[in-house]
Formats: structure tokens, sequence, C-alpha cells
């Protein structure tokens, strides 16, 4: 089984040593291993982190001392580390690839870039046109740039958005875990996950707290990762970076060690991934069980009677999170009314809209067709 298109994702743990500088050898590593695949006809894209962590190592070589903690920099301090950090990268990347004759491009992206419309299209464009020269592109998130609200944060999402945005048909996390584990009763990881078909409550629960030191992902981030591409059609798999031969033996469908997820039978179209994933939500609707239910079982539309409260100052066609009464969400979608408008309808019936507030856009606040079931609250 030969993939089409891969999108690899290198986690800055993967990346670097232990004292944080980039290991020029794994990297060489990691481009040997990319150039096999793309000589077999695979196209292959990057999604790098570790540009703010090689901007660190660099700065405490200029200011000769070391920083203690990542954890109390500030924003400001670790974007001026990531445009440090981010040509170093890239030096890296291209010594490497150099040797294999591959020509590198390097593509930063922001949140808004899948957002917009246009500004997608636009992205997309660029790195089609690249895959098609034979290039790799080389992907990390503009950092100095993606303000705090609204940045991805960590690549594991950005990874996903980008395969999704390409129609690739595998993602590959490499991480310094070798996939997902069980736990038991104490939090301890027991077993190695393999295989996962479906996301469910088991698989979310699994997902602690980062148990990696540096990057800035962690599980939950990844099975975040792993709900955008398999509802996307795309397989997805977590392994560790410094396997040997890793990449190869993921893309060749041979025995590896890590967890693979399947992508769903049926992948949402891209107009639903853009409302499920594209922009941030504006606000909440909180329904009833009835509802949920509904929404969940039936693919219901979702009816003012089955509103109980909203959270949040949106407007008609704004992108918001549905959650049950326990804080769950489990649907996004373009809501018809405003949230003053749905505080006023919020349990009638239809039938009553106008009466309530004197015109009804609409019978239902959120309709099927604008209304897509996620898992938790996404980047
Ligand atoms: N964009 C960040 C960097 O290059 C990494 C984010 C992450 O850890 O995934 O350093």
């Amino acid at each position: 089984m030969a993939y089409r298109r891969v999108v690899i994702k290198v986690g800055t743990s993967t990346l670097t040593d232990e004292n944080g500088a980039l290991d020029r050898v794994y990297i060489a590593s990691l481009a040997m291993q990319c150039a096999a695949e793309y000589r077999a006809g695979t196209q292959v894209v990057l999604v790098s982190s570790g540009a703010i962590r090689a901007g660190i190592d660099q700065w405490e070589n200029y200011a000769g001392q070391s920083l203690q903690s990542l954890a109390r920099v500030t924003m400001p301090f670790k974007q001026a580390m990531a445009a440090i950090g981010q040509p170093l990268l890239m030096q890296a990347y291209l010594a490497a690839f150099v040797a294999y004759d591959l020509p590198v491009a390097q593509v930063l992206l922001t949140r808004e870039d899948f957002g917009e419309r246009h500004r997608f299209l636009h992205a997309r464009n660029t790195l089609q046109q690249l895959l098609k020269m034979g290039v790799v592109p080389i992907i990390n998130e503009n950092d100095t740039v993606a303000t705090e609200e609204i940045r991805f944060g960590d690549n594991d999402t950005l990874a996903a958005m980008v395969a999704s945005m390409l129609d690739a048909d595998l993602l590959i996390l490499l991480s310094d875990v070798e996939g997902l584990y069980e736990r038991d009763e104490s939090g301890r990881y027991t077993r190695l996950v393999r295989e996962v078909t479906q996301l469910d409550e088991r698989i979310w629960r699994m997902a602690g707290e980062s148990g990696s030191r540096v990057g800035t992902g962690g599980m939950i981030t990844k099975l975040q990762a792993a709900q955008i591409a398999t509802t996307s059609g795309l397989t997805m798999v977590i392994a560790h970076g410094r396997h040997e031969g890793i990449v190869h033996q993921i893309c060749r469908g041979h025995e590896f060690t890590g967890t693979i997820f399947r992508p769903l039978p049926r992948k949402l179209c891209h107009r639903k991934r853009w409302l499920a994933y594209g922009l941030p939500a504006s606000g909440a609707i909180v329904v009833n069980e009835g509802a949920k239910e509904r929404i969940l079982a039936d693919g219901k539309s979702l009816l003012p009677a089955g509103v109980v409260a909203c959270e949040g100052h949106f407007q008609p066609q704004q992108v918001v999170e549905v959650r049950d009464e326990q804080g769950n969400v489990f649907a996004r979608g373009f809501t018809n009314y405003s949230s003053e408008e749905i505080v006023r309808i919020a349990g009638c019936q239809s039938s009553q809209i106008e009466e309530r507030l004197g015109f009804k856009r609409a019978d239902e606040v959120i309709h099927r067709d604008n209304l897509v079931l996620v898992y938790g609250t996404l980047k």
C-alpha cells in the first residue's frame, strides 16, 4: 500500500537534544527518510516545531546564561525566540535535504489562514504548486505574528489542518512518546493502543496531561488532531520519532510501534470541516438532553425548544459551540439567531418565535445542514 500524499509533523522534543539545540544528525536522518518516500512516489509535507526551542538555545549562547523555566516567559519573548529560531530550523533542513537533491520551502501559517476562505485558498494553491514542482514544504505556525487568543499554539492541530486542507491520505505525528496508552485507575500507563477506529469517550479519557517536557502538545492535542484527520478521511499515526525507519514502516504499511487512527467511513465535506475546525467559536448554546439526543442520534436541527441557555455575545451567522448541561461540547454550527434573541426564544416552540421576537428568521436555531458534530472545544 502506498500513500499518495503524506504530512509528517515533528515535535520539538524529537528535533532537539537534551540541551535544546537542534539535533542535526536526527534532522539528516529525517531528510533521508522523507527523500526515500519521495522517490517512491509519495508527496511529503513536513510540519516542524522546534523554532522557539532553537531560538532559546541560540539566545542562551548570545546571553551567556541559561533560561531556567519556559513556563514563566512572556508571549512576546516566545515570539522573539521563534523569530530567532525559525531561520536556524530552516537552515538545518536546507542542509539536510540538499544532500538528497530535494528542494525545500518555508511556509508559515496562522489560524486565520484556515478561517478566511480567500486566505485558505491562497495557502492551498501555493502548497499544491510547491508539491507539483517536487518541493518539500516545511510548515510551522507563524509564531511571531500569531496573537495569543487565536494561535494554534501546538503544531498537532496545525498539521491536521494542513493535511485536511491538502486532502492528504496520511498524517504522521512523530513525537517522544510511542503513541496513545491505556491507563489504570491510578493514572499509570499500561498498554499501548495499536488501533483506534472511533474516538469515543473511552479514548478521550486516556489522554491525560501533556507528557512531553518541551513541546506544547500533549495527548489531548494529538486526539484533537485525530478528530480533524479522521473526519477528513485521513489515516493518522502517532509514533516515536526516533525509532529507526519509522517513516518508511508507516508509509509502506509495515508493522510498526505506534497508534493508528482509522479514517471515518464518511468524511466531512470541506464546508463542514471549515465549520467544525476553521473558525474559533463566538459563543455557546446550552441545550437539554432531548435536543442533544435528537442532534446526535437522529441528525436533527436545533430548535428553540431544546435551548436552555446561551454563553457569550454573538450575531446571526456566527459559529457557536453546542454544549449539554454538563458543559460537554458535542457540536458546532452557524446560528440563525443572535445570543440576545436566543435568550428570548429559549424553550419555546418554533411557532412562538414571531410572537416573542416580532419576526422569524427560521424555525431552527441551527439548521442541521449548518451543524457538525465535534468532541470538545477545539482551538
Ligand atoms: N510553533 C512552535 C515552534 O516552532 C511549536 C509548537 C509546538 O510545540 O507544537 O517552536
